[in-house]
């Protein structure tokens, strides 16, 4: 990894200035991309702004900004408030008050102005492997703006891919949480938080090295259909998707489920009647959990109730300490809790139904 401190002066920084709102902000004579795609937009704050200029005026350091090299110009990773209230300033786009009066830029006086277009800007110019920048943004992005773990990886892995994937997955509402996904998904697209859970799936954890494959493949189809297909399956195999229900589906790790499940065979009829069977258990402490445990068999994600701790005493009292499996005498600290007749058999967290079991046999029993 390469970083460069460098001086630039802040007339070098304003040369050709220019913002077009869809098509970007560039300045450094159109070599510096001011707002990446990953960049957020810039938060208009008065008082800060008006800071940076004052802080030019009377020659005082400015904190250090980033720039990133990518292809022949470099990208700006941190500083665009700075940046930006600098050449719009330099543009003449608003005033600061100065010695009670209003001065835009072609107010000041010729001096004034020579003064500010000469101010030594501090930039670190990095340039690396992408794995290097990733790893470097990330340190950065403690103390500049908070990016997500996706909005950085897109700032690595920029390209035909990317862009393609944006349109499905990111920007307010776009077509990855619409028909009805929204209901089920968790994060905001905006955020890149969907894209990053498409990705997740899709990849089997294995992100960076998804996109770093892909970076430079002309769409994103492959994912798009992906993420089709794993809601598509979601409303086959649970088709009951009213707004209670989506309540207990909503953030699901739904292409965890497909992934590992599609070939199953699932009767969408015989489910729903298990899930309405579930939520009316009272032993059922965790109701999010009935779906992964429908399709795996799993009974921890249910969470099942357990016996309290007056049951437990009162039941170990009753056995005078006594293991019944081994015939033992343990301290009720080595023993554990058991239900007699297990829930999955129709059994109930009653004491009637409890026995203490030294922890060994309780492990046994059924494979806990
Ligand atoms: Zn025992």
């Amino acid at each position: 990894m390469d970083i460069v401190l460098k001086k630039i002066k802040i007339s070098e920084l304003v040369a050709g200035y220019q913002d077009k709102a869809e098509e970007g902000v560039r300045g450094y004579g159109g070599r510096l991309n001011i707002r990446p795609a990953y960049q957020r937009e810039f938060i208009y704050k008065e008082k800060q702004r008006d800071e940076v200029i004052h802080t030019v005026r009377k020659k005082y350091p400015l904190n250090t900004m980033y720039w990133v090299k990518a292809g022949d110009g470099f990208e700006l990773m941190d500083g665009q408030q700075r940046t930006v209230s600098i050449c719009q300033y330099v543009q003449g786009d608003f005033s600061v008050k100065i010695d009670g009066a209003d001065m835009f830029f072609h107010n000041l006086t010729a001096d004034k102005q020579k003064q500010i277009l000469e101010y030594d800007l501090s930039v670190y110019v990095c340039e690396g492997t992408d794995s290097e920048k990733l790893d470097w943004f990330k340190i950065i992005n403690i103390a500049g703006v908070k990016l997500t773990d996706q909005e950085l990886r897109n700032a690595i892995y920029t390209g035909t891919w990317l862009a393609d994937a944006k349109r499905w997955f990111s920007k307010n509402s776009p077509p990855a949480v619409q028909d009805g996904r929204d209901k089920l998904v968790n994060g905001a697209p905006n955020r890149q938080e969907v894209l990053e859970t498409a990705l997740d799936w899709f990849s089997g954890g294995e992100i960076e090295g998804y996109m770093s494959k892909h970076q430079h493949d002309k769409d994103a189809q492959e994912l798009w259909q992906y993420w089709q297909a794993v809601f598509d399956w979601v409303k086959r195999v649970f088709p009951n998707q009213d707004s209670a229900r989506a309540k207990l589906m909503k953030g699901l790790p739904w292409g965890v489920f497909y992934n590992e499940h599609k070939d199953d065979k699932l009767n969408a009829a015989t489910l729903e009647q298990r899930i309405v069977t579930l939520i009316d258990d009272d032993e059922v402490d965790n109701k999010k959990g009935i779906y992964e445990y429908l399709l795996t068999g799993k009974e921890k994600t249910l969470s099942l109730r357990a016996f309290d701790e007056k049951t437990k005493v009162k039941i170990y009292g009753k056995q005078k300490g006594i293991c019944p499996t081994c015939k033992k005498h343990y301290v009720i600290g080595e023993m554990e809790a058991d239900h007699i007749v297990p829930w999955s058999k129709g059994g109930k967290t009653v004491s009637d139904n409890c026995q203490m079991l030294c922890k060994m046999d309780n492990r046994t029993k059924s494979g806990k």
